[in-house]
């Protein structure tokens, strides 16, 4: 599509869909985020509901610039994404089932719609604007609702034969262990997550005697932040269940280095902001799991990219390359 407008006018919206919010952004030519804002996903009252809401929660916020700007195209990131067919399969967190996600949005919209897995466009955020600036070899995990892994080898994400390489939160840790939204059992994401450290968190207010004030909560409230809030006051409930899930993920990423030499492996997600109660004792274990040969080659990085922003600037980065290969397909 040919217009009049400059490049200077030219945006792209981003949205990435999560378990708990979906957030949106709008970006202009310059990689610059205009406006971001979330709503919750509310993904058991069915995706023709969440369909309705978002494209409403799209026009709302490019109406604010649709007088001076045109809008190139939409980028969407969302777990169980398959960029190959545009459909959303079977998503662990959210129970739609297959979502024909693109043929869905194109009846609301009439300009090019990319859609791509939540984590890969977390790592397409911090290769362009974040923590792995100028890196051909990273890894992103975002610790949500589950736990999502972004890979990238020799400068290209990994996408593998069917577009579904890098679900290592379904990595099975333990033999008959937590139940995991998957159908299995003991994937990674049931550990390490949000909702992975709550699990814990309920565990171990039943197995220890320690006072705290997670007891006064019920299980369905309590959020990652809150239960970051008590640690740092001190709550040894919650301090004792984040040195375990630190445990957990410390030897996870060991595990990760052997798959793929990485430069560096970054965490991002709410969990993550919280000082470093995660970030210590997985630094910890992670030294004391890594292989010889890989000790002092691997950074561990937090992302320095705020909460949800990298899969935005990831989905608005991978719809534009997208536009801009099918219009060169065109000339
Ligand atoms: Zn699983």
């Amino acid at each position: 599509m040919i217009d009049k407008k400059t490049d200077s006018e030219k945006v792209v919206i981003g949205v990435d869909i999560g378990g708990t919010n979906t957030a949106i952004g709008i970006v202009n030519y310059k990689n610059e985020l205009l406006l971001e804002n979330s709503f919750l996903t509310k993904a058991d009252e069915g995706i023709d509901a969440f369909i309705r809401r978002l494209t409403k929660k799209i026009k709302e916020a490019f109406g604010r610039y649709e007088a001076t700007h045109v809008l190139e195209g939409i980028g969407v990131a969302a777990p169980s994404a398959n960029y190959l067919n545009g459909i959303i399969e079977s998503p662990a967190n959210l129970k739609w089932g297959d979502v024909n996600f693109i043929e869905m949005m194109k009846k609301n919209f009439d300009v090019p719609i990319a859609l791509i897995n939540d984590a890969n466009a977390a790592a397409l955020g911090e290769q362009k604007f974040g923590s792995a600036k100028g890196m051909n070899n990273f890894i992103v995990l975002t610790l949500g609702t589950g736990l999502g892994t972004g890979i990238v080898v020799n400068g290209h994400l990994l996408y593998g034969e069917n577009g579904f390489a890098g679900e290592i939160g379904h990595t099975i840790i333990e033999k008959d262990g937590r139940q995991c939204n998957c159908g299995r059992r003991g994937c990674l994401e049931t550990y390490v997550s949000a909702t992975g450290i709550k699990r814990t968190v309920f565990n171990f207010l039943s197995k220890y005697n320690d006072q705290s004030e997670l007891r006064r909560l019920n299980f369905e409230n309590v959020t990652g932040k809150q239960i970051s809030e008590f640690a740092l006051q001190n709550d040894q409930i919650a301090l004792k269940a984040f040195n375990y899930t630190g445990e957990i993920l410390g030897r996870a990423l060991a595990n990760i280095v052997t798959y793929f030499d990485p430069q560096a492996i970054i965490l991002s997600g709410g969990l993550v902001d919280s000082d470093e109660l995660l970030l210590n004792p997985t630094l910890k274990y992670f030294d004391e799991f890594l292989l010889n040969v890989y000790k002092g080659k691997v950074q561990i990085l937090k992302s320095n990219l705020q909460n949800g922003e990298a899969a935005v600037l990831g989905a608005c980065s991978f719809a534009r390359e997208e536009i801009f290969e099918n219009i060169l397909n065109i000339i």
